[in-house]
């Protein structure tokens, strides 16, 4: 079949990848002149199995209230006049009730196990590099309460065959000695030896190289400007092409992983989809011999942040903002999170060499991407990773492929359009 896949971020690439290698003759189309130009360019870094609890928890309201109004705060809403932004919110809402968080976590949990098998298969049968790490991810509590909850939680993902253990303060500074300075702050952490890391936009351009070596066409610079429908069936997409005049894409089935703008583009043909761009910075620090940075991934919990070491760099992201499709720097919550950073870290890079990124994250309450078939034959989605888009793209990409292929996933997960296994247990409140 000829397939169109509209957008080259990390989950258009992953999905190009496997259904190229399903056989199909497949097309990418983006805006940006490379892939991996938004929100895959300069993430957190983190293949985090471990990370499946999503934001809508049972405690993440009285936390928001509290968070009111600070600038630096790790989660800020930011109220519009776009309905959209208070109906996400308002499902925000409903996704942290406790029966919710525990169907979604177990949800998640089971796409980004699949996820990181199919990428330890993919570096298996590619050799593709970039800069990875295997060295598991160290979540840090700064706060007592949190971290009894969380153990609470490692229980649960133990029982489900997860590598997860529980660490006291000197444990946390022996996995990763640069802790040792902030070892006074920590009530302790939770390590997941199978959690990796690695640079999510290096991974991207490389996988790209190797799906056109297999076949795979990419058009950048190309601007999706509609989906149009004919008797139940999209009968053609159009672009501004790279010359800004007006082309129609015609395929046998096309895949729609435009990230954030997914719904704005699908929403226009009755397709309405809960995905609504939730913004995030990264800083990323080059380091110099003598420099004294993480280099087993972690996560801080109070702060919401997360620390990779990508090759002689330190890439610290974190924050949430809903603040509609605004992707300009906010000065203080950049600084923000390098003050953070240095308070952990005082000798991790310079701050004068910073560089600041903030990218929109496709986010959905839940935090379950959206992946599957649609209302039109041949028109399939494979969108709303919010903060899990790197860990869950291989998956997400080998199952639209398998779906497009009219195969069933490998995986049990809730699909759009297909119909579901029986209920998987769910992870405690
Ligand atoms: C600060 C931050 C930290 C994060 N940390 C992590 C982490 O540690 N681990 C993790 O797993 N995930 C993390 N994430 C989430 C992850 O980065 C995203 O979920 C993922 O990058 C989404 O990928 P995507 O391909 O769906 O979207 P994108 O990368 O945004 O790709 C969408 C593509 O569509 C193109 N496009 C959009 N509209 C059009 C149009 N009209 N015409 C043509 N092209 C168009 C864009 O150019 C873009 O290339 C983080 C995100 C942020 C913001």
């Amino acid at each position: 079949m000829k397939v169109v896949v509209l957008g080259a971020g990390v989950v258009g690439t992953a999905s190009a990848w496997y259904l190229a290698k399903s056989g199909h003759e497949v097309l990418v189309v983006d805006r940006q002149p490379e892939p991996a130009l938004e929100t895959s360019f300069a993430n957190g870094g983190q293949i985090s199995v471990s990370h499946s609890e999503p934001w809508a928890n049972p405690g993440a309201p009285l936390k928001m209230i509290r968070w009111l109004g600070r600038e630096d705060a790790p989660l800020l809403f930011r109220p519009s006049t776009d309905w959209h932004q208070w109906s996400w919110g308002l499902r925000f809402l409903w996704e942290c009730l406790p029966g919710r968080m525990r169907r979604n976590t177990a949800q998640a949990f089971a796409l980004a196990s699949y996820s990181r098998e199919q990428l330890l298969a993919l570096r298996r049968e590619t050799g593709i590099s970039y800069d990875e790490l295997s060295r598991g991810i160290l979540q840090f509590f700064t706060d007592a309460g949190e971290f009894a909850r969380a153990r609470k939680q490692t229980a649960w993902l133990r029982e489900q065959g997860f590598d997860c253990e529980p660490a006291s303060p000197d444990e946390c500074a022996v996995i990763e000695p640069a802790l040792a300075h902030a070892k006074p702050m920590l009530a302790g952490g939770i390590y997941t030896a199978s959690d990796e890391s690695g640079d999510a936009r290096m991974f991207t351009c490389r996988l790209a190289e190797l799906a056109k070596a297999a076949g795979v066409m990419f058009r950048h610079k190309v601007n999706v400007c509609a989906i149009e429908i004919e008797s139940g069936r999209v009968c053609r997409v159009v672009i501004d092409d790279e010359a800004g005049i007006q082309e129609s894409l015609r395929a046998d089935a096309y895949v729609v992983a435009l990230g954030s703008y997914s719904p704005l583009l699908l929403r226009s043909i009755g397709i309405p989809l809960p995905v609504y761009p939730v913004k995030g910075y990264s800083v990323t620090l080059p380091l110099e011999a003598g420099d004294l940075a993480p280099v087993v991934s972690l996560s801080d919990d109070y702060y919401k942040l997360v620390f990779s070491r990508l090759g002689a760099r330190l890439r610290v992201a974190g924050t949430a903002e809903l603040n509609g499709y605004d992707t300009s720097l906010n000065e203080g919550r950049c600084l923000a999170i390098l003050k953070r950073c240095h308070e952990l870290f005082p000798h991790a890079g310079k701050a004068e060499n910073a560089e600041f990124w903030t990218g929109l994250r496709p986010a959905v309450p839940s935090n379950l991407p959206r992946i599957g078939r649609t209302r039109y034959a041949n028109l399939y989605v494979n969108t709303g990773h919010g903060t899990l888009g790197w860990t869950m793209s291989c998956g997400s990409g080998k199952a639209i492929a398998d779906i497009v292929s009219g195969r069933r996933p490998e995986v049990d997960f809730a699909f759009l359009g297909l119909e579901s296994r029986p209920a998987r247990a769910a992870a405690p409140a």
